[in-house]
C-alpha cells in the first residue's frame, strides 16, 4: 500500500488487549483505565479475518502489543497460528517481560523475529516506583531466556528527569556483555493525563549523557524505516539507539499504522482514530469493502506527527490504548 505521500504502508502494530499487569506512570494512572469490556475488544477471531486483507495490502511486517499482550488469555495460541500462517516476513513483539520467560521457547520455535522489552531501570527499587509493581525479577529472567535462546532483544527505555537518569548508563552498558539493543525512547504525553511537560531527556540530552559515558559512537546504517538511531561502542557486543518520538524526526519514511485493541485503525500514533474496523466486520461488510476502507484511511495519512496531533484535541490517551 502506498499512501498520499509516496510512502509505502508495510507495516501493521496491532494492540491485543488495553490490559496491563504494570501500572507505569508515564504510561497510565495508579488505578489503571476504563478498561474495554470483552464484547468491545476485537476477538481472536475478527483478528484473524484481518490479519489476511492486511496481508493482501502488503503488509509484511507484524508486531503484537498492548497493554500487555501476554495479558490476553491464549495470546500464545494466537502467536502460534498467526506465525504458522506465514503472512507476514517479520513478527515481532513488545512486552513488559513480566509473565514472557515460559513463553521464550515458543518464539524461538515460531522464529519470532525480534522481542522489545520495556525495562527503564536496573534497580529494583526504582523499577517498583516507576511501573508501581514489585516484579523486577521476572523481567530480568525474561531478559536472560530471550538472550539465552538467542532471540533478538532490543531493550526499550523511557527516561525521565528526576526519577531515572542515573539509570541511563547503566541501561547502556548492558549491550557490552549482552548482545541487546539497548533503545531509549523520548517520553511522550501518552500517560492517561493529557499531563505535558517539557522533557529533559530529549534526543541532544540523551546523546551527550551516551558520548559522555561510552566514548566515540559510531552510527550503525540504520534499517530503512527504523524508528531508532543506533550507535555501537567500541568493544560492545549490543548497540545502543534513541527513539526521537516526541521530537518525531522519523516521521519522513514511516511506513507503520496501527491497529487498537477496539478495532479502530490508526495512520498516525499521534493522530485520531480514523477507521472503525471492529464496526465495519459487526455490520457484515464483504472483505473487499475491508480491504478498500484501509487503503482510503492510508490515503489520508498525515505527512508527520506534528501535522497529525495539530488535526485533533490535544494527545491525552494512554500509551496501552495504542500499543506504541
Ligand atoms: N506492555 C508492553 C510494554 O510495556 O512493553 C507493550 C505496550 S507499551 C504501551 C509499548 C511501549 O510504549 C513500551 O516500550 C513503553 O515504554 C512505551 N511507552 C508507554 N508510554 C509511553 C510514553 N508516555 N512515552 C514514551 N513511551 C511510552
Ligand atoms: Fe503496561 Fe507497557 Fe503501559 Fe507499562 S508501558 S503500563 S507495561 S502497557
Amino acid at each position: 500500500m502506498k499512501d498520499n505521500h509516496g510512502r509505502t504502508i508495510d507495516y501493521l502494530r496491532l494492540a491485543i488487549t488495553d490490559r496491563c499487569n504494570l501500572r507505569c506512570h508515564y504510561c497510565m494512572p495508579a488505578s489503571g483505565l476504563d478498561w474495554l469490556k470483552r464484547d468491545e475488544l476485537l476477538s481472536y477471531e475478527e483478528i484473524e479475518r484481518l490479519l489476511p486483507i492486511f496481508s493482501s495490502l502488503g503488509i509484511r511486517k507484524l508486531r503484537f502489543t498492548g497493554g500487555e499482550p501476554f495479558m490476553r488469555r491464549d495470546f500464545d495460541q494466537l502467536l502460534t497460528r498467526v506465525a504458522e500462517s506465514q503472512l507476514f516476513e517479520s513478527i515481532t513483539i513488545t512486552t513488559n517481560g513480566v509473565l514472557t520467560a515460559p513463553y521464550v521457547r515458543l518464539m524461538k520455535e515460531l522464529n519470532i523475529h525480534s522481542v522489545n522489552l520495556s525495562l527503564d531501570t536496573l534497580n529494583p527499587v526504582r523499577f517498583a516506583s516507576i511501573t508501581r509493581r514489585d516484579v523486577y525479577p521476572d523481567v530480568m529472567r525474561t531478559l536472560h531466556a530471550l538472550v539465552d535462546a538467542g532471540i533478538r532483544t532490543k531493550i526499550n527505555a523511557v527516561i525521565m528527569e528526576g526519577i531515572n537518569e542515573e539509570d541511563i548508563l547503566p541501561l547502556a552498558m548492558l549491550s557490552k556483555d549482552l548482545p541487546v539493543d539497548v533503545r531509549f525512547i523520548e517520553e511522550m504525553p501518552f500517560n492517561g493525563r493529557g499531563d505535558r511537560h517539557a522533557i529533559k531527556w530529549n534526543r541532544s540530552g540523551l546523546m551527550n549523557e551516551l558520548s559522555k559515558g561510552l566514548g566515540a559512537l559510531d552510527r550503525i546504517t540504520a534499517e530503512p524505516n527504523s524508528t531508532s538511531e543506533n550507535y555501537s561502542a567500541e568493544g560492545h557486543l549490543g548497540s545502543v539507539g534513541i527513539i526521537a518520538a516526541w521530537s518525531r524526526t522519523f516521521c519522513g519514511s514511516c511506513n507503520r499504522i496501527r491497529l487498537t485493541p477496539s478495532g479502530q485503525m490508526k495512520t498516525c500514533l499521534y493522530g485520531q482514530n480514523e477507521l472503525d474496523l471492529r464496526d465495519l466486520m459487526r455490520k457484515q461488510l464483504s472483505t473487499q469493502e475491508i480491504a478498500t476502507a484501509i487503503e482510503h484511511a492510508v490515503l489520508h495519512k498525515k505527512k508527520d506527527g506534528v501535522e497529525a496531533e495539530s488535526a485533533r484535541t490535544p494527545v491525552e490517551e494512554s500509551m496501552a490504548t495504542i500499543g506504541g
